[in-house]
């Protein structure tokens, strides 16, 4: 085998030949007037813009997505400037306007006094990739979003509302502002299985959770399932008289839905028992004790023959 580097000086059709036939599009512009001095033939066949259409850095920057221009425009500028190589993705228009994701890697060629020739390159085809990394992300938020969903209701779950809960504590605590709790339990939800079967359990779980999802009206009222047939409302910068007409609307949201409850030992109707705690945070309490604090408000409601409200205070 002949040794590369004997290739005869001004040879250029091997290096045209292996430019030309690879995937990714080589091109060179001229530093001093910004014109194209070459781009491959690949380049229509990607964009569908012809070869010698390619006059001026211009046709690159206006066949760039709008959104990208500004910023690919200003970042290669000052790289360039600066002697930097560097790359950059944006998205280039299509004769037939469409948009196809293109990766741009860039050497910048300086002369022996150092200052800027020309900038050579190669556009690679990345739409592909940049297909993956979006259906990753919207993969990822999806998950993210499932992760603090109740599956069979659709409301927030247990873990959102611990997360909320902690935050709206520690705000209510820097503030000095009321923070509400309602904490909602079916009456004999057992019974009603046992009367219409888990599947019209699970219906019913369904629709009280969005009788009472809308019960809350201001936009950090807080809804969650905190497990089995029990519910919460975290009411932030709400004083015990607001937090319990909001109950009391709660009961009779329920109550109007008529909801038949044959196994119930209290009404006809499907009914709630609620607990309803008032705190302004103090620095030696944790969210957790208020929580329990209401939930024992709530068993006193059992206690009490169930079908209605305890408030705390
Ligand atoms: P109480 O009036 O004292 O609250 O009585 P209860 O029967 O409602 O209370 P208990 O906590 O003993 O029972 C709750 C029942 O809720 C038990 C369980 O079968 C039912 N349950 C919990 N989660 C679900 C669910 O996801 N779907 C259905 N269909 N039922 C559920
Ligand atoms: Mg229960
Ligand atoms: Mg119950």
């Amino acid at each position: 085998m002949s040794n590369p580097s004997a290739l005869p000086e001004g040879d250029h059709t091997i290096y045209k030949t292996l430019l030309e036939s690879t995937k990714a599009i080589p091109w060179q512009i001229d530093w001093a007037t910004l014109r194209f001095t070459y781009i491959g033939p690949q380049i229509e066949q990607l964009l569908g813009w012809q070869q010698d259409s390619w006059l001026s850095v211009d046709d690159w920057a206006s066949r760039m997505h709008p959104e990208d221009r500004e910023r690919v425009v200003n970042f290669c500028v000052a790289q360039s400037q600066a002697g930097s190589d560097h790359e950059a993705d944006y998205r280039a228009l299509t004769q037939d306007g469409r948009y196809v994701w293109i990766r741009d890697v860039v050497h910048v060629v300086r002369n022996e006094q150092g200052d800027v020739e020309s900038l050579i390159g190669f556009m690679f085809d990345i739409s592909e990739r940049k297909q993956t990394e979006h259906e990753l992300m919207r993969l990822q938020q999806e998950l993210q979003e499932l992760s603090f969903k109740d599956s069979l209701t659709g409301v927030a779950n247990r873990r959102m509302f611990d997360n909320l809960l902690e935050e709206e504590w520690i705000r209510a605590r820097r503030q000095q502002h009321p923070l509400s709790l309602l904490i909602f339990d079916i009456d004999y939800f057992k019974q009603y299985n046992d009367c219409y079967g888990h599947v019209q359990g699970d219906d019913c779980l369904r629709q009280v959770a969005q009788i009472l999802d809308r019960a809350a009206t201001r936009s950090r009222d807080f809804f969650a399932r905190y497990g089995g047939e029990e519910f919460v409302l975290l009411l932030p910068e709400t004083d015990e008289i607001s937090a319990r007409k909001v109950a009391e609307r709660c009961r009779s949201l329920i109550f109007k839905e008529q909801i038949p409850h044959a196994g119930s030992a209290v009404s006809q109707l499907l009914t709630l028992s609620i607990g309803v705690g008032c705190c302004v945070p103090t620095p030696g309490q944790n969210p957790m004790e208020f929580v329990d604090q209401v939930d024992r408000l709530l068993y006193r409601a059992k206690e009490r023959g169930r079908n209605c409200i305890i408030p705390g205070f």
